[in-house]
């Protein structure tokens, strides 16, 4: 077993290192492999590509899409996806002009609930492309509205909250299909954040995601119990689709999670990568 880390984000979005330094601090950690997987955006894969391929660490490109659904939070990660493709371009776009509008929409919020924050504040703190609630957090916390990022989202930016604008996402159907149709693996992120089902209902779910071309589910995650790892895992089985695992790295945006923090001693296997591109080139 080798030490790989399939889910990782960089200032692109809502990381604090940059995709160079991202590969960097995973060779320096002794990693043999990571996936850049920054929310709807391919923007930083070159560069960690690049690097890794310079001081010899394996860099999967990829990227993590929020999904439209019922049930929780629904995110989608896409690997090896072709990042020039440009069907997958006008996509991403799409949804970064969708990020944007809402992104103004929770400002008016948090400035009509009394926050005094503006626009270059968020900016400044996001410093790369795409600007999103973790952003938000960080504004907050250093104005003082909320000691850390977690009781920033708890009191203001989680779904419900008063400060919480719902965008425009893709449907599980077209989520999967955009990650298919840029020649990618689509794999269920963080299952954990799936809510309000039981075990059957799950399975049910697992069912119809696998049924709309999901190959893989993110069985180890910092956030899952070992009762959860094993359900995720017998899931994986049942349907035949690959069980992944990441930390979510987000650098000191996220400084309890570190680079290739699943649970425990989890270690996944590099084999795991070799199956993503065999479907990848087949
Ligand atoms: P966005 O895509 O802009 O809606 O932001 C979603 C991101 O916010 C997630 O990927 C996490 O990085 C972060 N996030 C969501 N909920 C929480 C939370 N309760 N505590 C800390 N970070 C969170
Ligand atoms: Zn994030
Ligand atoms: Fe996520
Ligand atoms: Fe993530």
């Amino acid at each position: 077993m080798v030490y790989i880390d399939l889910h990782v984000h960089t200032t692109v979005s809502d990381g604090t290192l940059t995709p160079r330094e991202v590969v960097r601090y995973a060779k320096e950690k002794g990693l043999k492999a990571i996936a850049i997987t920054d929310h709807d955006s391919t923007e930083g894969n070159k560069e960690a590509l690049d690097e890794g391929a310079a001081i010899g660490l394996r860099v999967l490109p990829g990227m993590e899409i929020s999904v439209k659904c019922p049930y929780g939070a629904m995110h989608l990660l896409g690997y090896c996806i072709e990042i020039n493709n440009g069907y997958l371009r006008e996509n991403l776009d799409l949804l970064s002009k969708a990020r944007q509008q809402r992104n103004s929409k929770i400002l008016d919020k948090l400035k009509d609930i009394g926050m005094a924050l503006e626009y270059h504040d968020i900016l400044k703190i996001a410093g790369g492309q795409q600007i999103g609630r973790l952003h938000f957090a960080g504004a907050l916390m250093k104005r003082g509205y909320a000691g850390t990022r977690k009781e920033a989202f708890e009191r203001f930016l989680k779904k419900g909250g008063p400060a919480y604008v719902d965008r425009f996402r893709f449907n599980p159907k077209e989520a999967i299909g955009l990650v298919l149709k840029s020649n990618g693996f689509p794999v269920l992120a963080h299952p954990c954040t799936l809510t309000g089902l039981d075990t059957e209902e799950l399975d049910g779910f697992m069912g119809e995601l696998v049924g709309l071309g999901l190959k893989g589910i993110e069985a180890y995650y910092p956030d899952h119990t070992d009762e959860q790892i094993l359900c995720f895992e017998k899931l994986a089985e049942k349907y035949g689709i690959l069980a992944t695992g990441g930390s979510d790295y987000h650098g000191d945006n996220k400084p309890e999670i570190d680079m290739g923090a699943y649970r425990g001693d989890t270690r996944l296997p590099f084999s795991v990568i070799d199956t993503i591109r065999e479907f990848n080139y087949k």
